[in-house]
């Protein structure tokens, strides 16, 4: 029987960072000090992003970056997300208000955005969809016309591109996160890339309490600093992140010739000119087509040894922490509870065996058409 997990961080052998590590200790400089500042620079590098500020984690870094943009009332956000995104805007007293998404990218959709605007409105928070980008395009036009914040919780998307320029660079600020399931970790940590110097600054003070350096702090900031040993795992980790982008786009091309055959799922659309991390790969089942329900899929999938996760449900809204919430702005969301409802995220990581692959793709047909 195979064991397949579902994600496993690719990590560097000891003796790669060994170097550093002992060098980092004997400098007595454990955080926020010469390798956060190497990896930052790396990261500037890498995305073309004017500022690309480390934090302790992408929660923290979207926390700080809306309060360090000063916004008011209420943020139009997915729902079809992680938590994090929404938790980011309540613990800044802002409303999220949920919009759609769009059936196949499940990107937010911009036109039920632009539905939901009120005089409250201050920010769109979008996100990168296992990597998938947003119609930034078309974001962008609204925040324009509506003089709004746009910002991308893109936790996925460290070595995404949308029409051939790298994620960081679009918005008023992009948050990238480094957690162990992400392309790139750094064991815990997060990434906040910015054109605006203004709000870099801001940021800078805002992950080390609020203090600007004399303990007279210019507002309630967060210890949301990273340390140095996460940065040395960081750097590592961006060394790998082309060569790790291109081999779960191949791992997944492999899935989708091999699972293409069955008919009945249907894959996530990346609009072209576009690339995604595949921070995830996933399926839809729809019951009516497949005959079997993405909840039976799941559980003989686990019984033959391969891990899946049904990523992002409960959706958001359907979450305990915001179904008041929801109700109270009553607006429905039917593309999005139909994808949580039914989709399915199957194994996928960057040292991943085509072998494996082509086992999940088994068991998948053995249950689909038996
Ligand atoms: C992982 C994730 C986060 C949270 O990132 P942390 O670094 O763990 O705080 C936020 N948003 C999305 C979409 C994520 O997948």
């Amino acid at each position: 029987m195979p064991n397949i997990p579902f994600a496993q961080p690719t990590l560097p052998a000891f003796e790669e960072i060994a170097e550093d590590v002992s060098r980092m200790l004997s400098s007595h400089q454990i955080t926020n000090a010469e390798y956060v500042k190497k990896f930052e620079e790396k990261c500037r590098e890498y995305t073309g992003a004017k500022h690309t500020i480390a934090v302790s984690s992408c929660t923290a870094g979207l926390m700080l970056s809306l309060k360090c943009l000063s916004l008011k009332g209420e943020v139009i956000t997915p729902s079809f997300t992680f938590s994090a995104t929404s938790h980011a805007l309540v613990w800044n007293n802002l409303t999220p208000v949920f919009a759609d998404i769009d059936k196949e990218t499940y990107c937010i959709d911009p036109q039920c955005v632009e539905r939901l605007i009120t005089k409250k409105t201050s920010a769109i928070l979008a996100a990168y969809i296992f990597g998938n980008p947003p119609d930034i395009k078309a974001l962008q036009e609204i925040t324009e016309r509506h003089n709004l914040k746009l910002i991308f919780d893109a936790a996925h998307a460290l070595g995404s591109q949308y029409q051939g320029m790298s994620a960081g660079n679009f918005g008023d600020a992009e948050i990238f996160s480094l957690s162990p399931t992400k392309l790139v970790t750094s064991g815990e940590g997060g990434i906040v890339a910015t054109d605006d110097d203004e709000l870099a600054g801001k940021l800078k003070i805002g992950r080390d309490y609020g203090n600007p350096g004399n303990y007279n702090c210019e507002f309630a900031g967060l210890n949301a600093r990273m340390a140095e040993f996460n940065a040395i795992l960081g750097l590592k980790g961006l060394e790998m992140l082309e060569k790790n982008v291109a081999r779960r786009n191949g791992l997944v091309q492999l899935y989708k010739s091999r699972l293409g055959k069955i008919g009945r799922l249907s894959f996530q659309k990346i609009e072209p000119g576009n690339r995604t991390t595949y921070k995830d790969f996933s399926i839809i089942i729809d019951p009516a087509k497949a005959g079997i329900s993405r909840d039976k899929l799941a559980e003989m999938l686990e019984k033959e040894g391969i891990m899946t996760k049904k990523y992002f449900y409960p959706p958001v809204h359907r979450q305990d922490a915001y179904k008041k919430l929801f109700k109270k702005y009553k607006n429905s969301l039917p593309v999005t509870d139909k994808v949580a409802d039914n989709i399915l995220c199957l194994p996928l990581y960057s040292h991943m065996d085509e072998k494996d692959v082509e086992k999940v793709c088994d068991s998948v047909s053995g249950i689909l058409c038996p």
